[in-house]
This record gives structure tokens, C-alpha cells and sequence, in this order.
């Protein structure tokens, strides 16, 4: 039986992209599977911070419930961790307002995202520059310790820290724990161009739910070591996507004999992309199975990111009403 999880509470966030892909899985989503069995973790879709890029109304809704549908296919599981949508539960939106009143200016236009995002943009919304701030409502609202995070949101936690310290100096010595990154041994995957980051904008993805014939289509013309430009020529694994792809998906042993043959020219390319397909394949065939049971009950989805919700509100609504009353707002009694 696994260990009670121990009250040092996690919080996570994903965008709702759509369906998860390899990249995102093996950079975020299998840690957090591992982590629902350790901790008491919050998982939450954030359909609040997508919409401060351009979007698409209709789509919205189905990219949620796309994603949901992939982080309990991945493994994530409503008994063990609290998975909801992010605008299911208002208070996120009302601590962000709170946080915002003491939320230094300069220290958000200084955000590297900030900057890089709202060149792309023609008219900078303003929730593009708060965006940071929703970040820190989502994990101070639940008194989180530890941020799961990838290199580039350090930043952010950073000056969730600030927010954190500056709200206790102001309000309430030690009521909001200042977050700790998560810092985990996570994968770089590239995309299967070997070029930039796995991404769906730029199409050189594998989608976790790909069948086994697309997903050989897919890593058969991958990129590798350009090294290796016959069989007869060695190559370094450490610089192919391909081995990386290993690591994620072949037993250790696996990965060990794919070094091997790829430095001795041992084999061709082809030959240690069939066994990363056929790994791959498996590893990922009871995913597919659990999406397509998780789209064959829609209501019964719906229904477990309602539960989430639930339990993600009655935990929110404890830490607002002492925020509210720290922050000295007139009460008229019980709602
Ligand atoms: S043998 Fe495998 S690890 Fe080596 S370059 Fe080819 S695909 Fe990459």
C-alpha cells in the first residue's frame, strides 16, 4: 500500500492546449503522476491565463476538456491528487484582485515572459502584464509550498515569493508559505525536427494519443545526429532527440545498448528508431485506451472536474475569508 501523502502541498498548472504531446508529458505531466502518490497535490487546467493571448471562444471549452481528458488518461487520478479548471472556482480571480493592490509595478514589466509575449502583440492587454500575479493566487490560495517549474517560469516564482512576502509584512506575519520551486530532473524534448522545443505550433510533435502507425510515420524521417551520415558513422547520443526519446520511454538497459550502438555505428538509425517506436507504442498504448473510455462517458468527465472543483473551492474559500478579514473588509455575517 502507498504511504499516506504528506501534508506538504503541491500546486501545478497547464494551459488547455488541447491534447497533450510526448514533449509535454515527459517535461511536466509524468512527474506529476509520480507526485500524486507523495504529496497532497492540486492540478489545475488554466483556461483564466490562456486568454491573455489571442483565442478563439468556441474552442476553449473542447481545448479543456481535451486536456482533461489527457491528464487522467497520463495517469493523473481524482482520488489521489484535486484536478479542476482553474475558472471553476471564482476565488482565484478574487485573490488575484487582492494580490494586485500590493503588487509592485516595475517587478512585472521586468518579466522576461511579459516582455517577449507583448512584442507579439499589437495592443498589450493588461492581464498579460498581471499574469504573474493570477500565478501567485493560484498557489498562495491554497497555501501551497512547492511549484513544479521549468526554467523559465523561475522568474515568476521568484516574484511569487515577493507577493507572498510583501502581502505577510503588510497583513499577516507567515500566512502565506513563500513557494519553493519544484526543481525536478525533467526532459528537454525537442521537436521531431531536433531543432526547437517540442510545440504544436510548429507541428514536429507526437501526440500522446497517436496510434502506433502514426507515431512510426512520425519518427522514421526524425532528425538525428547529422553526424550519422551512413550507417558505417558513429554518432554521440547525447545530442540526438532520438536518445532522449529513449530515456523517456526504454528500460534502462535499453538505453544503455542504444548508446552503445550509436557511438560504435553498431546499428543504423532506422533500426534504434523501430525499438524507440515499439517502446514508445507500448508505453503509451493504455493512455489511448483510457482517452477513449474517459470521450466515451463526456458527463462522467464533466462530473469528476466538477468533484475537483469542489474540492479545490472549499479549500480556496478558507484561505479568502481570512485574507478578507486580515485585509480589514467589513463582514455582515454568514453568507
Ligand atoms: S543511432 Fe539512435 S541515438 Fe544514435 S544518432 Fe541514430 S537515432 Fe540517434
Amino acid at each position: 500500500m502507498a504511504p499516506p501523502p504528506s501534508p506538504i502541498r503541491v500546486f501545478s498548472g497547464i494551459q488547455p492546449s488541447g491534447e497533450l504531446h510526448i514533449g509535454n508529458y515527459l517535461g511536466a505531466v509524468q512527474n506529476w503522476v509520480k507526485l500524486q502518490y507523495e504529496r497532497d497535490c492540486l492540478f489545475c487546467i488554466v483556461d483564466l491565463h490562456a486568454i491573455t493571448q489571442p483565442y478563439e471562444p468556441g474552442t476553449l471549452g473542447p481545448l479543456t476538456v481535451d486536456m482533461a481528458v489527457s491528464l487522467l488518461a497520463a495517469g493523473l487520478d481524482p482520488a489521489r491528487c484535486i484536478v479542476f479548471v482553474q475558472s471553476h472556482v471564482a476565488e482565484h480571480t478574487e485573490l488575484n484582485w487582492l494580490l494586485t493592490t500590493i503588487t509592485p509595478l516595475g517587478e512585472l514589466e521586468r518579466q522576461t515572459q511579459f516582455k517577449d509575449k507583448s512584442q507579439r502583440q499589437e495592443s498589450i492587454p493588461a492581464g498579460l502584464l498581471a499574469y504573474p500575479v493570477l500565478q501567485a493566487a493560484d498557489v498562495l490560495l491554497y497555501k501551497a509550498s512547492l511549484v513544479p517549474v521549468g526554467e523559465d517560469q523561475v522568474q515568476h516564482l521568484e516574484l511569487m515569493r515577493e507577493i507572498a512576502r510583501r502581502w505577510n509584512a503588510r497583513f499577516g506575519a507567515d500566512f502565506f508559505p513563500e513557494p519553493q520551486p519544484l526543481l525536478t530532473r525533467t526532459r528537454r524534448v525537442l521537436g521531431l525536427d531536433g531543432k526547437a522545443k517540442m510545440s504544436k505550433s510548429l507541428g514536429n510533435t507526437v501526440g500522446l494519443f497517436d496510434s502506433p502507425e502514426t507515431i512510426w510515420e512520425k519518427l522514421r524521417p526524425a532528425a538525428t545526429d547529422p553526424a550519422r551520415k551512413t550507417r558505417k558513422d558513429p554518432g554521440t547520443p547525447e545530442i540526438c532527440n532520438i536518445f532522449t526519446l529513449h530515456q523517456g520511454f526504454s528500460p534502462p538497459a535499453t538505453v544503455e545498448e542504444v548508446a552503445v550502438k550509436c557511438r560504435t555505428a553498431g546499428w543504423g538509425c532506422l533500426d534504434c528508431k523501430r525499438v524507440l517506436a515499439d517502446n514508445m507504442i507500448a508505453a503509451l498504448a493504455p493512455m489511448r485506451e483510457r482517452a477513449e473510455a474517459l470521450r466515451r462517458e463526456p458527463a462522467s468527465l464533466l462530473e469528476r472536474l466538477r468533484d475537483g472543483a469542489g474540492k479545490a473551492r472549499a479549500l480556496a474559500r478558507r484561505t479568502v475569508a481570512e485574507v478578507r478579514d486580515r485585509m480589514g473588509f467589513l463582514k455582515v455575517g454568514a453568507d
